[in-house]
């Protein structure tokens, strides 16, 4: 059995390298490594793709989530909700704007932000909500929307570990991830579902003018060479990395599919076990399903209940098996992101989840005897712990 990684970029580079090779010599002969061609080309197709108007690559997606609050001009002393069961990325965006983090619980089905806790949060202050589609979920988008319709709050998603995944909406319209709130930031960091092979980022949004303000900022605040008109930063997608994901977007769907599949296989065999949890979201969809939860599985996680999970997290390792703790520590309770202001009773699910949660390996490149082997050492140790 070939070794079970947590992802396997190797295995799937091996598919796909007599693609990926070739434009990425092409881009070394022309030497256009910034704002080459290339760049301009994989914008256009992901455009298309997810049905967005402006697709404004970036140098990774933390600088997708900052420049996409930078271009709504949220200010000092604003505040804004985001969830506190995230990626650190996501508040420490807010923190250095110097803008208010206000962390609010998740759901505990779904672990995605919480519309109650969001509706307690918001002050006069609020400005906008960052909903996050975490472990590849869509959060709650239509009532996240009407509680900003509500409060006239900006949405922007982070759509780092979503790309791909669809949402539907009541009526049964159907969109992609991040193309749903006034603006939203990707990761094309490796190990996501659309990675490329160093750091990448993107930022989409509908909106003409926030797209154009955008450009600028991404590029020193310049809308006219060597005119500033406003503090910007340096953040591109490079060409060879807009080659490697030019390559792999015709293939995401599949990928997703993939992985879809391998949590189905992982649900099959543990979603009846009385002390776990298997993650909430549908698995038998081909891309596009007729309800509204088309995961796309970047985390598989598990929601144990009873077990000791650093036990579980040892036993797996021993076998050879690695596995991860997405995330241990609630943002609220992080040194940096403290705050006198929080009480620990609005934290009950966070808090919570962050002691029972375990994630599986889970890429495009699983096959059933490593599946099985997985589910069959979670199982034994838990039966055998009892
Ligand atoms: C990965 C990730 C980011 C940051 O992306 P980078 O490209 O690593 O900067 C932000 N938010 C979430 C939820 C992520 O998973």
């Amino acid at each position: 059995m070939k070794k079970i990684q947590m992802v396997d970029l190797q295995s799937q580079y091996s598919k796909i390298k007599d693609v990926v090779n070739p434009s990425i010599q092409e881009i070394l002969e022309s030497a256009a490594f910034i704002n080459g061609p290339k760049v301009h080309e994989f914008q256009k197709n992901l455009e298309d793709y997810l049905g967005v108007k402006h697709v404004i690559p970036c140098a990774n997606g933390t600088d997708a989530l900052q420049i996409a609050m930078m271009g709504l001009g949220l200010k000092p002393g604003d505040e804004v909700i985001t969830a506190d069961f995230t990626f650190a990325a996501t508040v420490e965006v807010i923190a250095l704007l110097q803008l208010t983090p206000v962390l609010v619980d998740v759901d505990p089905v779904t672990f995605n932000i919480d519309t109650e806790a969001i509706k307690k949060a918001i002050t006069h202050k609020t400005k906008a909500i960052v909903p996050v589609h975490l472990f590849g979920l869509a959060a709650n988008m239509e009532e996240i929307l009407e509680v900003a319709k509500a409060h006239n709050l900006y949405v922007i998603e982070d759509n780092a570990q979503g790309i791909g995944a669809n949402y539907t909406y009541k009526d049964g319209s159907k969109v992609k991830t991040g193309v749903i709130g006034d603006v939203a930031s990707t990761s094309f960091f490796p190990s996501k579902n659309l990675g490329c092979y160093g750091d990448g980022g993107a930022i989409f949004t509908n909106d003409d003018d926030l797209a154009h303000t955008i450009r600028g900022i991404v590029n020193h605040g310049m809308y006219k060479r060597y005119h500033h008109d406003v503090v910007g930063v340096n953040s591109r997608l490079d060409s060879i990395q807009a080659a490697v994901l030019d390559a792999k977007l015709p293939h995401l769907d599949e990928y997703n599919r993939t992985r879809r599949n391998t949590a189905r296989k992982y649900n099959e065999a543990l979603k009846n076990h009385p002390n776990i949890t298997v993650p909430s979201g549908k698995t038998e969809c081909e891309g596009i399903c007729s309800s509204c939860d088309c995961h796309v599985f970047h985390q598989y996680t598990l929601n144990l209940k009873g077990i000791d999970r650093d036990g579980l997290v040892a036993h797996l390792n021993n076998n050879g098996i690695p596995c991860g703790v997405y995330y241990p520590i609630p943002l609220h309770l992080q040194k940096a992101y403290a705050d006198e202001r929080y009480n620990e009773e609005d934290f009950a699910v966070t808090n919570d989840l962050v002691k029972n949660v375990i994630s599986l390996p889970m890429h495009t490149e699983l096959d059933d005897e490593q599946i099985e082997l997985i589910t069959t050492t979670v199982l034994n140790f838990i039966n055998n712990s009892k």
